[in-house]
């Protein structure tokens, strides 16, 4: 029976010569593949339906198992800003597979899917992509089966900060208790505080105010610690991501040194 659902695109490989398959979150089916005969051809008529990271509303086939198919389909949002800016469709990419890796196939996971469509829609405005990344890497921990206390101090429940992180306990220390943990990660207060706020508020909460570079390097150096740790995944996308920080990085290192100096 033919049904009109919508749904976002993760990604699409080449099928044979011509044709294509393509993943698609859809929001009433969970994750799907879908098959597309001759996608790889010029002007075919779902082609800007089928690019990854676009969100549409599709008519076609859907199997519970196996592949299913599409005979029409029409934007709803192009997410002009992730599709043409570099950094951004970085982020993006990496989100959807974090989000590709936490929900199950051909299971419907609307919660997941509509924090996955506010974050293409909050980075699609130019929010902060480091700071949206993070929100929803701390949001998925649970998917992946990890628990951590963020708001107060896993020893004895105080909420004073500054905090530090300790991945031997699951959670954050308050200074009383940093001895605790003599691995603690040592990240810097300012960086735990945001971080300990994006785990407690609404990701349409989120404001990017003006958060330092090197404020994001440490959030940054404290998710990466804690996927490594207790998720342990490696997305290619994510490797990406790290290459392209790494240039930045010694990029502005760079223009540091070449500054004038006032004489
Ligand atoms: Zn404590």
């Amino acid at each position: 029976m033919r049904e009109r659902f919508e749904g976002i695109v993760l990604f699409k490989r080449k099928h044979r010569e011509h044709d294509a398959l393509v993943k698609i979150f859809t929001a009433a089916y969970g994750t799907k593949m879908f098959f597309v005969k001759r996608l790889e051809k010029p002007n075919h008529p779902m082609g800007s339906q089928l690019i990854p990271l676009t969100m549409n509303e599709y008519i076609g086939t859907i199997n519970q198992e196996g592949l299913s198919f599409l005979t029409e389909a029409s934007t709803i949002q192009f997410n002009r800003l992730v599709q043409s800016d570099y950094t951004v469709q970085a982020y993006a990419a990496y989100i959807s597979q974090l989000v590709d890796s936490v929900v199950d196939d051909n299971v419907p996971n609307l919660l997941v899917y509509e924090l996955f469509k506010l974050a293409l829609a909050l980075l699609n405005e130019g929010k902060s992509p480091e700071i949206i990344a993070t929100y929803i890497e701390i949001y998925l921990l649970k998917g992946f089966g990890v628990q951590l206390k963020w708001d107060a101090c896993v020893i004895c429940g105080a909420k004073q900060q500054p905090f530090d992180f300790s991945i031997r306990q699951h959670g954050v220390l308050c200074q009383q208790h940093f001895s605790e943990d003599e691995f603690r990660l040592h990240i810097s207060p300012k960086a735990m505080y945001i971080t300990s706020l994006l785990a407690q508020i609404k990701l349409e909460q989120v404001q990017t105010v003006n958060v330092s570079q090197e404020t994001l390097a440490e959030i940054r150096r404290l998710m990466d610690e804690i996927y490594k740790e207790y998720v342990g995944i490696r997305l290619k996308s994510k490797s990406y991501l790290d290459q392209m920080l790494e240039k930045d990085r010694k990029f502005i290192q760079m223009l540091k040194r070449d500054k004038p100096t006032a004489e």
